[in-house]
């Protein structure tokens, strides 16, 4: 399936729909990451929290694909939002991957209450100049501290992870996004089962309107609606047809009636603004 190539704002493009592996045991990381890889996934999000970087490596060392083609993201925990700690977890995440560079960074979380997360955006800064990843972005900034950092270093992130899925659509932050060109990436794009998004009628509905599944038409949505999704399974025909969603073009009438579906208490993870450490 042929997936968009979404532009930075700050250069460089990323596959619209990729591969997420949160909660992917070490031990068959390398094994669902070389499936995906083979299915045709050329983006590839981990994390050093996951404890899977070295099984996605592994993958990735053993696929023909060329390095240039794949689009690797990880990001850096919370215990290391110094300057001199996000530096060395940035080149001992690359060690684990076995790669030179990675093509996005991430601040993982801002742990407002921490209080180094303009400190840890300035060492990401810094691992762009060094060469040490291509692009660098945050995650699960709320819009306060979003702002902040953005106006403490005159750098915008290219791109913010974030939850979002039909139940959570986080209208206030995309505003945001566009004012300063900064892509949106969802998280849990479909809904990381804790709800029946996958149930409800209007997702349905659509799903069965072209002959797809649920999962598929929530995918979808994500890319009609512009934004950068990573959905993750483990099932080798689910990751399959994941990445077949890159296939469905949803009409606006379709977009709209899953639009309808934000809720107020949609969210289902962490709130960032309250996140500890
Ligand atoms: P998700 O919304 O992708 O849900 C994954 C779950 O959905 C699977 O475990 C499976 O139970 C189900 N599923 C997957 N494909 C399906 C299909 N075709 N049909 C029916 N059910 C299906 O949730 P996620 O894994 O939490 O999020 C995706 C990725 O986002 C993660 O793997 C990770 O890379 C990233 N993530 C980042 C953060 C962050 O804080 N930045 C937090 C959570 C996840």
């Amino acid at each position: 399936p042929a997936v968009p190539q979404l532009p930075f704002s700050t250069g460089g493009t990323i596959p619209q729909l990729g591969y997420g592996v949160f909660k992917v045991d070490p031990d068959i990381a390398a094994d669902v990451t070389a499936q995906a890889l083979e299915a045709g996934y050329r983006h590839i999000d981990t994390a050093r929290i996951y404890g899977n970087e070295e099984g996605v490596g592994r993958a990735i060392a053993a696929s023909d694909v060329p390095r240039e083609e794949l689009f690797v993201t990880t990001k850096l925990w919370n215990d290391a939002h110094s300057f001199d700690d996000a530096i060395a977890a940035c080149e001992a995440s690359l060690e684990r991957l076995g790669l030179d560079y990675v093509d996005l960074y991430l601040v993982h979380w801002a742990v407002p209450e921490q209080g180094q997360y303009v400190e840890a955006w300035k060492a990401l800064i810094e691992l762009q100049k060094r060469g040490l990843v291509r692009t660098i972005g945050v995650s699960n900034y709320p819009l306060p501290q979003l702002e902040e950092i953005i106006e403490a270093t005159g750098v915008a992130p290219a791109i913010h992870q974030i939850e979002l899925h039909p139940y959570f659509q986080q209208r206030e932050l995309r505003e945001l996004h566009e004012k300063h060109g900064i892509l949106t990436e969802a998280w849990g794009p479909l809904g990381q089962g804790k709800s029946d998004l996958l149930e409800n009628p209007a997702v349905t509905g659509v799903a069965e309107a072209h002959g797809v599944s649920p999962a598929q038409a929530v995918l979808a949505w994500h890319l009609a609606s512009g934004i950068v999704t990573i959905p993750k399974s483990v099932t080798p025909s689910r990751i399959v047809e994941n990445l077949a969603a890159a296939e469905i073009e949803l009409t606006a009438d379709e977009v709209a009636a899953i639009d309808a579906l934000d809720r107020p208490d949609g969210r289902g993870g962490a709130d960032p603004s309250t996140k500890t450490a």
